[in-house]
């Protein structure tokens, strides 16, 4: 838990989300800002700033988290048709949430490469 940290807020409950799962190490929730028909965040509980600070104690962790994500597009019945995941990282990755998550964006075709 990060003092200041929006996304451990919502772990907490102090900040409200909508949730799609829940387990010891993860959390997903719909994104408030949805930028396909399912727009879902997976982040880890343990804050970790971006994805750059994540150590090799921190693999089994970041492979669940991917795991947990496949589970949720499955369930989001997105499997079949495809989907996206996108870590934004730094400044030029477009990052404004600084605590690690995987968007996970179905339900739409998209097109390649990013603006
Ligand atoms: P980033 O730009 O850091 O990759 O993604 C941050 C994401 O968090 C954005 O897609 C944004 O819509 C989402 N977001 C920001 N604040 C909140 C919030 O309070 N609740 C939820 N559910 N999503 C949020
Ligand atoms: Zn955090």
């Amino acid at each position: 838990m990060a003092d200041d940290c929006l996304f451990c807020k919502i772990i907490s409950g102090d900040i409200p989300s909508n949730k799609v799962y829940e387990d010891d190490d993860v959390y997903a929730f719909h994104d408030i800002n949805p930028a396909a028909p399912t727009h879902i965040l997976i982040i880890p509980k343990k804050h970790l700033n971006d994805i750059t600070v994540a150590k090799e104690e921190d693999a089994e962790l970041i492979g669940k988290l991917v795991l947990r994500a496949n589970k949720i597009a499955d369930k989001a019945d997105l499997t079949e048709n495809g989907f996206r995941y996108v870590i934004n990282t730094g400044l030029d990755g477009g990052q404004t949430v600084f605590h690690i998550h995987l968007h996970l964006l179905g339900g739409k075709s998209m097109s390649w490469p990013p603006g």
